[in-house]
């Protein structure tokens, strides 16, 4: 078995000049050669903003860049036919694409409609502050440049829980839950059903059908493989399991899919994974903000606690690990990028040891350049590409294999070796991080490669090193910095 590695293959600001869909397809031959196995393109359908976001905010599943609706008929990324190229590029060099599925809200309705609502305590959402009253909101979605192909379904306010078309979060008295939230296992603001728009009705059931039948057209106009959900936090815990069920008694197979529970706290995401029986993976959340912090701290961060309160700890096999995405580079909502100089740390403790699977963000391989905040041109920000990204992605290919023996014993120097396996021969590799001054640490790597001559292909340390019969050697790492040693 191979490594598995998850690449998200765009990142927020991405041109809407540009195209995206084209760019994956000339690039698939190159991520393949860097061992990339899953690649995460972003949310691929109509949005309310046309191509000026790029497509959380959903307004038409169906509409795949085919329709000219919200005043184009591509998304931001290119068209129909362009996201099927790239699709089937990905499969050709044998990678599985994750579509990201946002289904907890919709946005530009196309009509109004009369909807008897409730306002609430933006703060504590289970507080009603108003009598029910009436208002004109747009939740009644036609799309009329679909004209009902592929699906006739009409959504309208009994297919939403909440809105705030008049302005403040109001929850809507439907006949499913009565004027009260979907249930969902956190308690932040009361409770955190409500996220944006207009918020799904997962009580309806002929929301949920109609969610099942774009599911099952969805993965056969399109081929995907496995999923990226969306805001699931915000959506009735109960939901998913029932559409992956779904899907998986209809196409007779199982769907990789990862959740994007954005929580700091592990338990919680802990709760989630039990409220879906552990069909969902997540997105380790705390090891992002482990890895911000240290980031940010410099020497004054104890390297031994990286992985404290963190589901890679907890649940490596549901872990997906990542250094960045979307929502936190700069200018985002949740911005907490991980300062530059530590990625290379944070990129070696996701690839090269055994526990989860790591999801490598755009930027790091691609770079990124976009306008400062206000879209001021002169004031850009700049993602710069991680130098040691690209060698640290073959080395998880190749050589990254077998026993991990941990060497966690000192504060700004940590390291662990991986012994390599009969299966991946000359696999193996002793990595060495510095958050503080130059470092050196003896460490096993196994007796396997006794005699064997080991060199640092990303830190830029200039030694030969010779193993002793027991299969050790002395390492050294650059100040604030990654050395990955493999047999030279
Ligand atoms: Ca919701």
């Amino acid at each position: 078995m191979s490594n598995r590695t998850i690449f998200q293959f765009f990142h927020w600001y991405y041109s809407p000049e540009g195209n995206l869909w084209n760019h994956g397809r000339d690039e698939a031959g190159r991520l393949a050669s860097l061992g990339v196995t899953d690649v995460w393109l972003p949310p691929a359908y109509k949005s309310a903003e046309g191509v000026d976001e790029p497509g959380y905010a959903v307004y038409d599943l169906y509409d795949l860049g085919e329709f000219d609706q919200k005043g184009t008929v591509r998304t931001r990324f290119g068209t129909k036919a362009e996201y099927l190229g790239c699709i089937a590029a990905f499969h050709e060099h044998h990678m599985n694409v994750l579509a990201d599925i946002v289904l907890n809200h919709r946005m530009g309705g196309d009509e109004k409609e009369q909807v008897t609502v409730k306002n609430v305590n933006e703060e504590n959402r289970t507080e009603m502050i108003s009598d029910a009253h009436t208002i004109d909101a747009y939740t009644r979605f036609t799309f009329p440049g679909r004209k009902k192909k592929y699906s006739d379904f009409i959504w309208n306010w009994h297919c939403f829980t909440g809105t705030s078309e008049n302005g403040s979060i109001a929850v809507i008295l439907n006949e499913y839950g009565n004027g009260g939230w979907e249930d969902v296992l956190g308690k932040e603001f009361g409770n955190y059903d409500y996220l944006m728009g207009n918020d799904v009705e997962f009580r309806n059931p002929y929301v949920r059908e109609e969610l099942k039948r774009w599911g099952v057209w969805y993965v056969q106009t399109t081929g995907i493989d496995g999923f990226r959900l969306d805001a699931v936090k915000h959506i009735n815990p109960g939901f998913f399991p029932e559409w992956l069920q779904y899907l998986k008694a209809h196409f007779q197979k199982d769907f990789f899919c990862i959740g994007e529970y954005w929580k700091s706290d592990v338990q919680m995401l802990l709760n989630y994974i039990d409220a879906t029986g552990g069909m969902i993976r997540l997105f380790d959340v705390p090891l992002h903000f482990n890895f911000y912090d240290a980031s940010t701290k410099g020497e004054n961060y104890d390297l031994r606690t990286i992985f404290d309160n963190t589901l890679i700890k907890e649940r490596p096999d549901l872990a997906i690990s990542f250094v960045d995405n979307h929502d936190t580079q700069p200018l985002q909502s949740l911005q907490s990028t991980v300062d530059f100089w530590f990625k290379p740390l944070a990129y070696a403790l996701i690839l090269l040891r055994e526990q989860g699977i790591p999801c490598v963000f755009y930027p790091a391989v691609y770079e990124a350049r976009y306008a400062g905040p206000g879209g001021n041109e002169e004031a850009y920000i700049e993602l710069n590409k991680v130098a040691a990204l690209e060698k640290m992605m073959v080395v998880r290919k190749d050589l990254a294999y077998g026993m991990q023996r941990d060497f966690f014993d000192h504060p700004n120097t940590i390291g662990w070796t991986r012994e390599g396996t009969d299966e991946k021969p000359g696999g193996g590799c002793a990595v060495l991080l510095s958050n503080g001054g130059e470092g050196s640490k003896n460490m096993l790597v196994g007796e396997r490669h006794a005699g064997k001559t080991f060199v640092d292909c990303c830190g830029g340390r200039p030694e030969k090193i010779t193993l002793n019969e027991k299969g050790e050697g002395t390492f050294f790492v650059n100040a604030g910095s990654a050395a990955v040693w493999v047999p030279g």
